[in-house]
């Protein structure tokens, strides 16, 4: 080796032990989170609010500016909402429920209209089952948004520019290492905890051999960001999602903002093309194509390739580290169902890492993560696998199925679009694709961290629209508007995201006495909160003398259906139970 590289060497190695200290001496972190994509960043928010200090880190330098996910449901909304972003503050970034509430199946933008759905639940009926309906924003935006949280929040150590490049499994925690992007300096820091919320080519899942089941490679797909102010072309048409079936180009606008942010997602071969193929030109051609007339400006902003696939982690731990969101599940968009189940994923795992952290649980609570959330990710993965195969169906009624008389078939169709009636059957058959209400509100779990959860007869979660609030073991609590001091507030608010509750009827004073001396937060009706539509029996199916306890997550935990002998025994037994302990 010449000296001059040895010198190099020496000061590669300087830099990097001086890198390592001052990254050990600043970090208090207990976990690690790889990815501070929108799974990521609500996870470093819930564990925060849980008191556990984390370090978020990202190999990109800025957040993105792409688009991808719009459909922020229930659900996420509420867990916004219970780390300290405001819900209201994302719908005022994103579109109106005008705007973006309906979907329109067409020839071009400017073209015939083959049929047209709501898009969701995003009216006042809504608010009897959740605080906050869906609303559509810009990915980027949500990040934004989540990013300001995490600015003004001390427990969370965020780093972009950093990539997580290696994971070792110690006796007490795992070692990282980690390479700054820029510079190529390498570190390496130790974690009780890892979470892989590194998307959906997790390297860090595949470097730990865990396999994806279910199909890879579904259609490969250039999504095409233009900047375009499309509204005199959509006015009259408003909506989120345009799907395009005019023979000659094919794809899906989804419109974030109809006045400034378009996407276009348009199929291609891998094996014929390459995404550098797709010159900004083409691009421009395309996009044109789509909207089917001349816009007066279209910008590209961007162009990037994705394969669609379904699929789901066979596991979803493997020692100290956890994969979350994409990482342990990659959906087709066909649903909006991505970004939302990995929000909750952060929800389920943040809860139960704070506990075992913090020595309140025992491991086995960490095995229940996987229990819970996994079914939850193969039943959202067929359902968007069932979304995109149904629009096949549409395009077979539209364009035929011989290539050569497509042409002539959609002609035909367009000029007399309301007398086919397999075309309005066709439109009709795609209403479960908008209308997953009961997917995003009706999950339920099933683990040793709930009690006396109900089996569910196969077939329940088949209705995916229809939401039917539940009070059983396992089910979220549902929505109810309640008054608590005077003002009407959504029950859900009532439940804080670090604590165990006993939701308490009138009478239960042996339960509240028991949770009184476990510090839980105790909610009793009659005291803390009135339900003018119903009473406390008739709600929960509970005497009133009975109980519920509330996990973190909102979930009900186990049913204190009747007094105790002895409650506290009860109470506590039960807790040690679900909680590991016992
Ligand atoms: C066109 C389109 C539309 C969609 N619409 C919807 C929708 O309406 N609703 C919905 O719910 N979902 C939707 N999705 C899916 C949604 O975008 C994803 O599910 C969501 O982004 C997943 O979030 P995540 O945090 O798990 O992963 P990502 O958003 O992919 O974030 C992962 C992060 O990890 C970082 N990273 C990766 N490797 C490393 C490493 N080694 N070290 C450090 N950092 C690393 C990346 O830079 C990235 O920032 C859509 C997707 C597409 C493509």
């Amino acid at each position: 080796m010449t000296k001059e590289k040895n010198e190099a060497n020496l000061k590669n190695e300087n830099t990097l032990i001086y890198f390592f200290r001052a990254t050990v001496a600043m970090s208090k972190a207990q976990i690690l989170i790889v990815g501070a994509g929108p799974v990521g960043q609500l996870a470093a928010l819930l564990l925060a609010r849980q008191g556990i200090a984390s370090r978020l880190i990202d190999r990109r330098r800025h957040l993105p500016t792409a688009p991808k996910a719009h459909a922020v449901n229930p659900r996420t909304l509420e867990i916004c909402e219970s780390v300290g972003v405001s819900a209201e503050a994302i719908r005022a970034e994103g579109a109106s429920a005008n705007d973006a509430g309906w979907v329109r199946f067409m020839g071009t933008l400017a073209g015939p209209e083959f049929g047209a759905l709501p898009y969701e639940r995003q009216d006042e009926a809504a608010l009897s089952d959740t605080p906050y309906p869906l609303t559509n924003i810009p990915q980027p935006k949500f990040e934004a948004a989540l990013e300001k949280a995490i600015n003004a929040e001390p427990l969370i150590e965020l780093q972009r520019g950093v990539a997580c490049i290696d994971t070792r499994e110690e006796a007490n925690g795992v070692m990282a290492t980690l390479e700054e992007t820029e510079t190529g300096v390498r570190s390496e820091s130790h974690y009780d905890y890892l979470i892989a919320a590194d998307g959906a080519g997790s390297q860090i899942r595949e470097r730990l051999g865990i396999a994806m089941e279910g199909p890879e490679a579904l259609q490969h797909n250039i999504m095409i960001h233009f900047e375009a102010d499309l509204t005199s072309l959509t006015d009259a048409r408003p909506g989120v999602l345009y799907f395009v079936f005019d023979p000659s180009i094919q794809g899906v606008l989804i419109a974030y903002d109809r006045a400034s942010t378009w996407v276009l997602m348009h199929p291609y071969d891998p094996g014929k093309e390459t995404l550098e193929d797709y010159t900004d030109a083409r691009c421009l051609a395309l996009v044109t194509h789509a909207i089917g007339t001349s816009a007066p400006s279209i910008k590209i902003c961007n162009k990037s390739n994705w394969v669609m696939s379904a699929q789901v982690a066979q596991t979803y731990r493997k020692g100290r580290i956890f994969l979350a969101g994409d990482a342990a599940h990659r959906f087709p968009p066909t649903g909006g169902l991505g970004l939302n189940t990995g929000a909750v994923d952060a929800q389920n795992l943040a809860w139960k890492l704070a506990a075992v952290l913090k020595g309140e649980a025992g491991d086995g609570l960490l095995e229940s993560y996987e229990t819970e959330r996994r079914p939850v990710a193969i039943v959202n993965s067929e359902q968007s696998l069932t979304n995109a195969a149904k629009i096949f169906d549409l395009v077979a009624v539209i364009q035929g199925f011989e290539p050569d008389k497509a042409q002539a078939q959609y002609e035909a169709l367009a000029a007399n679009i309301g007398a086919s009636e397999t075309l309005a059957c066709a439109v009709e058959a795609q209403r479960p694709h908008f209308d997953s209400f009961n997917l995003q509100l009706g999950y339920r779990y099933n683990s040793a961290a709930i009690k006396g959860a109900p089996v569910l007869q196969t077939g329940a979660e088949t209705d995916i629209s229809n939401y039917q609030p539940s009070w059983e073991a396992g089910a979220h609590v549902p929505h109810r508007w309640v008054t608590h001091a005077g003002n009407e507030k959504s029950l859900l608010a009532l439940l804080p995201v670090h604590s165990f509750t006993l939701l308490a009827g009138p009478q239960a004073h042996g339960w509240c006495e028991a949770a009184h001396e476990k510090q839980l937060n105790i909610v009793k009706y009659g005291e803390d909160f009135t339900d003018t539509l119903s009473d406390w029996s008739d709600l929960t199916g509970l005497m009133p003398e009975g109980a519920l306890l509330v996990r973190p997550d909102g979930h009900i935990a186990m049913r204190l259906a009747r007094p105790s002998a002895d409650h506290a025994t009860e109470l506590n037994a039960g807790l040690a139970s679900l909680l590991s302990l016992a």
